[in-house]
């Protein structure tokens, strides 16, 4: 029976992190998960995002401040305004040849970058004009 409360954990942690398309923290998943399972402690939800996240299942996006969760697990760039906190997407492809240059250039064998763009977003400026 364990393991079934278990599966069904793990399933309710998934669902909240892909219902979610504005990077999550692990804080704002857990008050999320515990509306669906008010039993479900603090430490299960965080263990269990770690084991989605490592079965690549879901991204762990490590911006400073605080980790977010991302249900995209395509290779792709994040912009974070340094002001709100705010945590997007970037509409601009994954740049591979990238990868190619520091391989050549250092002799490792790259296997992705990630790049987090950081600035003001466009929200954030409207308020300070
Ligand atoms: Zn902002
Ligand atoms: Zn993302």
């Amino acid at each position: 029976m364990k393991q079934v409360r278990n599966t069904k954990q793990r399933q309710i942690v998934l669902n909240v992190v892909q219902e979610h398309h504005d990077h999550p923290t692990a804080e704002q998943i857990f008050i999320d998960v515990r509306e669906k399972d008010e039993k479900i402690s603090r430490g299960t939800v965080y263990r269990n995002l770690h084991h989605l996240a490592q079965k690549n299942e879901i991204l762990h996006v490590r911006i400073p401040g605080a980790d977010r969760y991302d249900w995209r697990i395509d290779l792709h760039y994040h912009l974070v305004c340094t002001k709100c906190g705010e945590v997007s997407d970037l509409a601009l492809p994954y740049n591979p040849s990238l990868d190619d240059k520091v391989e050549e250039a250092t002799g490792y064998k790259v296997e992705r970058h990630r790049t987090i763009f950081e600035g003001i977003c466009p929200a954030c400026q409207d308020k300070m004009d």
